[in-house]
C-alpha cells in the first residue's frame, strides 16, 4: 500500500514536472495524473514519469490524499467547483501551481467553507516558454522559490505535510499571504512579460520603416525579449487575473520613461550617468 496517493490533474511544463519530482522523491508514492488528452497521458506512462493515467477526473479525485492542480487559474477555479461536489477523502490536501494566487484562494475559501478540505495556493516560480509534458523536467525548481499561500484552508502542519510531498522540487518554499504575492510577482514577473511583449512589437513596427532592424536585435535585446516567446493564452490569463497590481506598475513605470525623457531633452548628462549608475549598483546587490 502506498504511503499517499498524489493526484497531477493538468500533465502540461509545471503538473509533468512536479509528478517527475514527487515521484523521484517518493517512490512508495502512487501519483496518478489527469488529462483530458490522450498524447501527454501516453508521453508521462511511457516515460514512467506516473503510474496511473487517466481523463477521468472524479475518479481520481476521490482516491487522492493530494491533489495538485496544473492548469490556467479560471480552468483551476472550476475544478475545485467540482472537487466540492466529490466524496473526497476526508482531509485532502489540495493544491495549485497557477501564476497568480489571490483569485484561486479567494475563490477556494469560498467553495470550500466548513468542508474538511484543506486548500494551499502554491506557485512555483520556474519555468520556461516551452509548454507541455514533453518539455518537463525535474530540475525545473531546483533553487526556485515556491510560493505557498497562507489562508483560513490550511494550518502550519499543512505546509510541512505538503512541503514534504515536494521535498525533491529543492525548491524554497516561502509563505506569503495571495495579495503579497500578486502585487510582488507583478513587479518581478508580470510587468516584465508585458515589456518584453510590448519591445519586440516595437522593433516590428520600426522595422516597416527600416527593414534591417530586426537583423541589428543582439545580446541586449535578446536577453531582455527572450521571455515573449511564452504562451499568449498562460500571459492573457495572468493579465486578467493581476490587472490592478500590473497597471499600477505600468503606471509607475511610464513615469520613469516620461523622467528620463525629460532628463534627455534637457541635456542632463550628470542625471542620466546617476541614473545608469544607480541601476548598475541595485541590479548587482539584487540577491
Ligand atoms: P501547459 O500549457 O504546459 O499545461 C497546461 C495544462 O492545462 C495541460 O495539461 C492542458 O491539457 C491543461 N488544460 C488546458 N486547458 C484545458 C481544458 N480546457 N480542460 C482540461 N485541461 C486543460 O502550461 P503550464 O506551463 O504547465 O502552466 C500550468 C499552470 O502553471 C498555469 O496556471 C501557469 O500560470 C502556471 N505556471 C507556469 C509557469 C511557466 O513558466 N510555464 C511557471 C509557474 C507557474
Amino acid at each position: 500500500m502506498p504511503e499517499k496517493n498524489i493526484l497531477i490533474a493538468g500533465l502540461g511544463l509545471i503538473g509533468g514536472s512536479l509528478a517527475r519530482t514527487i515521484k523521484s522523491g517518493h517512490p512508495d508514492y502512487h501519483v496518478a495524473a489527469y488529462n483530458r488528452s490522450q498524447a501527454p497521458r501516453y508521453f508521462a506512462i511511457q516515460e514512467r514519469i506516473v503510474d496511473e493515467v487517466s481523463d477521468d477526473f472524479d475518479a481520481l479525485a476521490v482516491k487522492a490524499d493530494v491533489i495538485i492542480l496544473n492548469f490556467p487559474v479560471q480552468l483551476s477555479i472550476q475544478f475545485l467547483k467540482t472537487l466540492a461536489t466529490l466524496p473526497l477523502k476526508d482531509n485532502v490536501l489540495i493544491s495549485d501551481s497557477g501564476s497568480t494566487k489571490l483569485e484561486i484562494v479567494t475563490a477556494a475559501e469560498e467553495i470550500f467553507k466548513g468542508k474538511a478540505i484543506r486548500f494551499i495556493g502554491g506557485h512555483p516560480m520556474a519555468g520556461s516558454h516551452k509548454s507541455g509534458v514533453i518539455a518537463s523536467d525535474e530540475l525545473l525548481f531546483e533553487n526556485a522559490y515556491y510560493i505557498l499561500t497562507t489562508s483560513a484552508l490550511s494550518q502550519p502542519a499543512d505546509f510541512e505535510e505538503l512541503k514534504g510531498v515536494l521535498v525533491n522540487t529543492r525548491a524554497k518554499f516561502i509563505e506569503l499571504t495571495a495579495k503579497e504575492h500578486d502585487a510582488m510577482t507583478a513587479v518581478t514577473s508580470h510587468f516584465p512579460h508585458v515589456v518584453a511583449a510590448s519591445l519586440v512589437d516595437n522593433a516590428h513596427d520600426f522595422a516597416a520603416i527600416m527593414p534591417f532592424t530586426e537583423n541589428l536585435a543582439a545580446g541586449g535585446f535578446r536577453d531582455m525579449t527572450r521571455i515573449a516567446e511564452s504562451s499568449p493564452d498562460m500571459w492573457t490569463e495572468i493579465l486578467m487575473s493581476n490587472p490592478d497590481n500590473i497597471v499600477y506598475q505600468i503606471d509607475q513605470f511610464s513615469q520613469k520613461l516620461a523622467d528620463v525623457k525629460q532628463l534627455m531633452l534637457q541635456r542632463q548628462s550628470a542625471e542620466i550617468w546617476d541614473f545608469f549608475d544607480n541601476a548598475r549598483k541595485l541590479r548587482a546587490q539584487m540577491p
